[in-house]
């Protein structure tokens, strides 16, 4: 375990935001938690980061950071079929991808360059390119944080959704999560639903490297390179709405891009509604709208938390505005 005391949060979040905490606890091995039960850490405010990459924070944070940072990839079961891994929370998330990669294992591919850490992957059922973590994890290990009681909770009893899970309802606040077990394919298989990359691949070969490499070509074409330009990815979810409402709004905006969700939903494209409302690539001081992909808020370098809470705020206001849709952050604001 190492503490430190004041710590600036600048290096420990993708937005960069220059806050500090009052105690930094990195958790090198799980036995870490015994020494954060003495301390009753989990008795005064706390927050859990991994990567710090779905969060932003709007000022100091008057408590202690716990950073699980133990790692390790193990064999559960391997068969002809599939492979069961159990992966720690501190893992690095291309470190699981890249794992699966060099053991042709398939299914989390379309996951890839999505910045993180293991243990996160759950709480949002980080998904992009028509594959949710879900689709691969078996299940989540962890332990209460009131009483340390160890949990093991399947898929199902995760209740995963669309940018969603337990971890974001009923476990809010109130667990760690230390392994997740992921069931890898085997047999080659793989998900081009999405147009952009079956675009693409259908002028090459398909193979674990050659979709890895089109889904981050077109990652990096949209989304910027978090090492020149702080951002937490999509600041909003896509809001899902009822058919009914869908049409009246496709009669006044007739080239709204939609996509069926579960439930006779239709799920719209926020990055759209934003930049139909104006605010793709603008910039106010530091604070921005990414000129490629409008979903995304950026820190050019000196943004005050201030400021990018005000963009956010005035982007959800002018949405809400002109197509009364009130977008849901994706990002947890602290
Ligand atoms: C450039 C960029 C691109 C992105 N692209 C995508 C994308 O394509 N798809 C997507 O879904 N997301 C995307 N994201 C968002 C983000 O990367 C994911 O949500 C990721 O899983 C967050 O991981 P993290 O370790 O950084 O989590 P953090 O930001 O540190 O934490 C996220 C949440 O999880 C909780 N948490 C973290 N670890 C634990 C734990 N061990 N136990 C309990 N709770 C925990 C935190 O308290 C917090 O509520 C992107 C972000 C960026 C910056």
């Amino acid at each position: 375990m190492i503490v430190y005391w004041n710590h600036s949060l600048k290096d420990h979040n993708t937005f960069s935001i220059d806050v500090r905490c009052t105690q930094f606890f990195v958790m090198d091995q799980l036995d870490d938690r015994h020494i954060l039960q003495k301390e009753k850490i989990f008795a005064s405010p706390h927050y859990i980061l991994g990567g710090g990459s779905n969060v932003l924070f709007t000022k100091d944070f008057a408590g202690t950071i716990i950073h699980p940072a133990f790692k390790g990839i193990e064999v559960m079961e391997d068969s002809d079929q599939s492979r069961l891994i159990r992966v720690a929370a501190g893992e690095e998330w291309d470190d699981v991808i890249n794992y699966c990669l060099r053991n042709r294992l398939y299914g989390l591919e379309n996951l890839i360059g999505i910045p993180g850490c293991a243990g996160s992957a759950p709480v949002q059922n980080i998904g992009a390119y028509g594959v949710e973590a879900k689709d691969c994890i078996e299940r989540v290990e962890g332990f209460l944080t009131d009483n340390m009681q160890p949990f093991t909770l399947s898929a199902e009893e995760c209740c995963f959704g669309y940018r969603n899970s337990i971890f974001k309802k009923k476990l809010k606040g109130k667990c760690l999560i230390t392994h997740v077990w992921f069931r890898l394919s085997k047999t080659e298989h793989y998900t081009l639903t999405y147009k952009a990359l079956s675009d693409e691949m259908a002028q090459q070969n398909l193979s674990l490297e050659t979709i890895t490499q089109s889904i981050l070509r077109i990652r990096n074409s949209k989304l910027p390179d978090i090492r020149k330009i702080g951002c937490a990815g999509s600041f909003f979810k896509n809001p899902v709405i009822t058919e009914e409402r869908f049409q009246k709004l496709q009669a006044q905006h007739p080239d709204l891009v939609s996509h069926p969700a579960p439930g006779k939903k239709v799920k719209l494209s926020a990055g759209q509604l934003i930049e139909k409302a104006g605010w793709k690539g603008k910039r106010t001081g530091d604070a921005g709208i990414y000129p490629l992909q409008a979903l995304v808020l950026v820190n050019y370098g000196g943004a005050s938390p201030e400021e990018i809470q005000h963009l956010y705020k005035q982007v959800y206001s002018d949405v809400r505005k002109m197509f009364n849709i009130r977008l849901t952050p994706e990002v947890n604001i602290l």
